[in-house]
């Protein structure tokens, strides 16, 4: 039988990276399988917050009309997801199933990486022991979130 969904959270960290080779690998196998590459990153907090930021007042005034906020939000989550894609272009090559790739809006990390999962019915997670944290330890923060969270098989690449 072998995974059919297999979500890999990805933080353009070395590890990530080699999580989504051995996600490759495990579903070169199985030729129904796809993967899922997600980055969960923050909203694009600028068009929200910039005239706080400019005058120090707590007026959260929009620099961007009402009607055209979902657009230049939707144009920017589409210009990070073509720059995930050309990221990991190169190790995704030649995978003969279906990958999908994109940037998800989250605050945060955990919570989004195991929505996802669900969205898309995942029924396995591969992703990296460390990210980009400076800390060294055995495990990072969201991958120890994940694993605690997630109802589904964790698999953690170092
Ligand atoms: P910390 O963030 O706790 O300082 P760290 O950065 O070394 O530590 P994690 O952030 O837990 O470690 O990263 C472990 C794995 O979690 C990564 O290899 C990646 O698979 C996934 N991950 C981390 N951050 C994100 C993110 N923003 N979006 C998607 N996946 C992520
Ligand atoms: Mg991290």
């Amino acid at each position: 039988m072998g995974f059919k969904n297999i979500l890999v959270p990805y933080d353009n960290s070395e590890h990530a990276n080699n999580a989504l080779k051995e996600a490759i690998n495990m579903a070169s196998e199985n030729p129904e399988a796809t993967i899922h590459v997600v980055e969960v990153v923050a909203p694009p907090q600028d068009l929200v917050y910039s005239s706080i930021n400019q005058t120090g007042f707590g007026m959260g005034v929009s620099v961007v009309a009402k009607g055209d906020f979902a657009k230049v939000v939707e144009e920017r989550n589409a210009e990070q997801d073509k720059e995930l894609q050309e990221t990991i272009a190169d190790v995704v090559e030649g995978f003969p199933g279906t990958l999908t790739a994109e940037v998800v809006f989250g605050i945060y990390t955990i919570e989004t990486i195991i929505e996802t999962a669900k969205h898309y019915d995942c029924d396995l997670i591969v992703m990296g022991s460390r990210g980009l944290g400076a800390i060294r330890g055995a495990i990072g923060s969201v991958s120890y979130g994940v694993l605690r969270s997630a109802e589904i098989p964790v698999l953690v690449v170092k």
